[in-house]
């Protein structure tokens, strides 16, 4: 049998974690729910209580083949990583990664263009338990070594960065944090381990709000924290003392949506930079953050490190105000107004992301806009936003 690491991504997602022993010879691992297992005597219920397999069947929170086939194929899309442990949302991820890493007194460096949900953690619970967040420029690359101090515990990325889409130099920053011995975690909700193997590329630990491109159909919260051999263990401890998991349902959609993810991403990916290419000859667009594009702080970057683009990129308006933002986004037929984004259906967002900063301050010539577009036909999107590019104009001239 050939290992993981001789396949193609695309060939992984389509096989990963579709153990016979799990499915039975079904294509798709079926929905085994559970609380209750049942044992065949003392001696066995003993048994099962002392040994730590975490494939065999113990009790519901432990997981079932559903949840372990998901996991696993998790996994098997980042080479080098030991294990993945899954989460019912992707802030979930994100707070059980720092908990299993930070302990009182420690010290947490923060990219400035995290997400909003990431930085409140930093900023209330972890201050709470006694551990500090500095925040740093998510263009700050090898320079972080200057803002590492006796407690720096950990480095958290986020790469583009959300609502601005800063692309970070990654190999830099945890090639500084391994001669160190600071933990590195990445929040890799945008590119995938299909654009970004961020395990391959050195981070500790990686995450995914899966509700994004995993699920892909916008009807599932969940999340993924993978990481080395060394950050496995304390992960599992630390999630499973605080109960954490995902139901078998969920994790069963999650899988579904997997096994078109390539697919899924490469559409994605390429409608969007066409659309980013078209709104940046826009006279009424001033800036389009599209990592793929020059105009994007990190351009080179990406270019040098990722795989291929996603589907979520920003623009800037030329001047405006909210009353001018809002009659471009409001009468567009084919977006959808709403959070969250990685499903098949495109959608618009205004953004403030000058809301969310503490270190840096990004400047821009009018209000933002955040699309991210779906798998409807490129030319209607376009189409779509001209009028609604017009609808700006006239409100912003009027
Ligand atoms: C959506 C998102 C999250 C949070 O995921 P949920 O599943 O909504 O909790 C985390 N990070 C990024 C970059 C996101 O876009």
């Amino acid at each position: 049998m050939s290992s993981p690491a001789d396949k193609q991504p695309a060939t992984r997602v389509v096989q990963a974690g579709r153990r016979k022993e799990w499915t039975g010879g079904i294509v798709n691992p079926p929905v085994w729910r559970a609380s209750t297992i049942l044992y065949d005597s003392v001696a066995d219920l003993r048994a099962a209580g002392s040994r730590d397999d975490p494939h065999r069947l113990f009790y519901g929170r432990r997981g079932t083949p559903t949840q372990w086939s998901l996991a696993e194929a998790l996994t098997e899309l980042e080479p080098g990583a030991a294990g993945t442990y899954l989460y019912s949302s992707g802030v979930t991820a994100i707070t059980a990664a720092l908990l299993s890493v930070l302990s009182p007194g420690d010290e947490l460096l923060l990219v400035d263009s995290a997400y909003d949900p990431t930085r409140n953690f930093a900023n209330g619970f972890l201050q709470r338990m006694g551990i500090t967040t500095r925040f740093y420029d998510p263009l700050i690359g090898g320079g972080i070594a200057d803002l590492i101090g006796e407690r720096t515990r950990a480095i958290f990325l986020e790469s583009p960065g959300s609502l601005t889409f800063e692309v970070q130099d990654v190999p830099a920053i945890v090639a500084v944090a391994r001669a160190r011995g600071i933990v590195t975690l990445l929040d890799n909700t945008w590119a995938t381990p299909l654009l970004f193997p961020a395990i391959a590329r050195g981070v500790d630990m990686t995450i995914l709000a899966a509700t994004k491109y995993v699920v892909g159909h916008s009807d599932v919260m969940l999340g993924s924290v993978t990481t080395t051999p060394e950050r496995w263990a304390p992960l599992v401890e630390t999630s499973r003392a605080l109960g954490l998991m995902v139901s078998p349902d969920d994790a069963w959609l999650g899988a579904r949506g997997l096994r078109t993810m390539a697919l899924r991403l490469r559409q994605h990916g390429e409608s969007a930079l066409a659309i980013a290419r078209w709104l940046g000859e826009q006279p009424e667009v001033a800036t389009v953050l599209h990592p793929a594009l020059p105009a994007c702080p990190g351009h080179d970057l990406f270019v040098r490190d990722f795989e291929g683009p996603a589907g979520l990129f920003a623009f800037a308006l030329q001047g405006g105000g909210e009353a001018a933002r809002a009659a471009l986004i409001d009468g567009l037929d084919h977006f959808g107004i709403g959070y969250s984004w990685g499903g098949y259906e495109s959608l618009a967002l205004p953004i403030d992301p000058q809301r969310f900063r503490s270190v840096t301050r990004p400047q821009f010539a009018g209000p933002l806009v955040r699309l991210q577009i779906g798998l409807e036909d490129t030319a209607d999107l376009i189409d779509d936003l001209a009028h609604g590019l017009a609808r700006f104009r006239a409100a912003r001239d009027g």
